[in-house]
């Protein structure tokens, strides 16, 4: 196994990991190490202009075939050996910079790099997701980078996740943006559906082809619950049918919320129940 990966998987894992004395002190060195602050602006900055920002692959599954259908690239930094640090850190500090566009570019760049050799041994319609906000439709490099993306990948569906529902004005260009991109073969996804402004009035303002039903409703999905998330994540999967949109649950960590999401018609599932993100090696080893 790869030695960094395991690293980072402890770090990004610990919680999960900590059995036994041993393994505890070991994991809180590297927690240490990884800390939970938010990094230094100009670290950052540092990190997308040098190109240390790769991308991970989490898949997801049909769950009721058990088989690949796609992927969601999320970004890493690879700060230093060793040292790999989660979004959460640092992607506020890029979107302020006003570089969350080149990184995303560069990152898709490096899609497009990871997946090219492999590319007869992705499945048919594989579904690969990036994560895009409000900086992405106002700029219109995004449509020029699917488009090579998806001349360099023929075959795989792009899906763009707009993940900060919150900022998106009705504006007339954030609606061309999403129609160019629908039109150029592009699917959007609503990321995070149910929270925040992500929800049914998006749906009505903005052309959209996916929801992604936010894990905060599916951790509640417990046989000994019988919390209203739960009564709403199955409402939101009936309005989805309704407006024929596909849904994918995610942060499907067990068999209970995996049979209950499958009989929600929710088959395209995300979580560590199947795989936590990976690096690329790791990803395309798997396939
Ligand atoms: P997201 O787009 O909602 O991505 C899903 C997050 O949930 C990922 O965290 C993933 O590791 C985590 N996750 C997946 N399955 C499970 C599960 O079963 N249980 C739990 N507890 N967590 C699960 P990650 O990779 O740390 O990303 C955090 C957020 O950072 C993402 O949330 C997304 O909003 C943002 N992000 C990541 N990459 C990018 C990027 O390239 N561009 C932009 N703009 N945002 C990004
Ligand atoms: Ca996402
Ligand atoms: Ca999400």
């Amino acid at each position: 196994m790869h030695y960094e990966w395991l690293l980072s998987l402890m770090c990004e894992y610990s919680l999960w990991i900590s059995i036994g004395g041993c393994t505890l002190l070991v994991v809180l060195i590297l927690r240490k190490l990884s800390g939970k602050r938010t990094v230094k602006a100009k670290a950052v900055i540092r990190g997308v202009e040098d190109d240390k920002i790769y991308p991970w692959y989490q898949p997801i599954m049909d769950a009721r075939t058990g088989k690949l259908a796609g992927s969601e690239v999320l970004a890493r930094w690879h700060c230093n050996r060793c040292h790999i640090i989660s979004p959460d850190r640092f992607i506020h500090e890029v979107e302020k910079s006003g570089r969350i566009v080149l990184m995303t570019n560069l990152l898709l760049q490096r899609v497009a790099m990871d997946l090219l050799p492999v590319r007869d041994q992705l499945p048919e319609n594989f579904h690969l997701a990036f994560n895009i906000t409000v900086a992405h439709l106002n700029d219109d490099s995004l449509l020029r980078t699917c488009l090579k993306l998806k001349m360099a990948l023929p075959g795989v569906i792009l899906v763009a996740e707009i993940t900060e529902s919150k900022c998106l004005e009705p504006a007339q260009t954030i609606f061309l943006q999403l129609s160019a991109l629908r039109k150029a073969g592009v699917k959007v996804a609503l990321d995070d559906f149910g929270t925040g402004y992500a929800g049914l009035s998006a749906l009505d303002r903005f052309p959209v082809d996916i929801i992604k039903l936010d894990r905060s409703f599916i951790s509640q999905i417990d046989e000994k619950k019988n919390d209203t998330r739960i009564l709403m994540a199955g409402i939101i999967a009936d309005i989805a049918c309704q407006l024929s949109l596909e849904v994918v649950g995610e942060g499907v960590e067990n068999l209970y919320q995996q049979e209950w999401l499958m009989a929600h018609g929710i088959n395209l599932q995300q979580g560590f129940i199947y795989s936590p993100p990976l690096p690329a090696a790791e990803f395309i080893r798997r396939l």
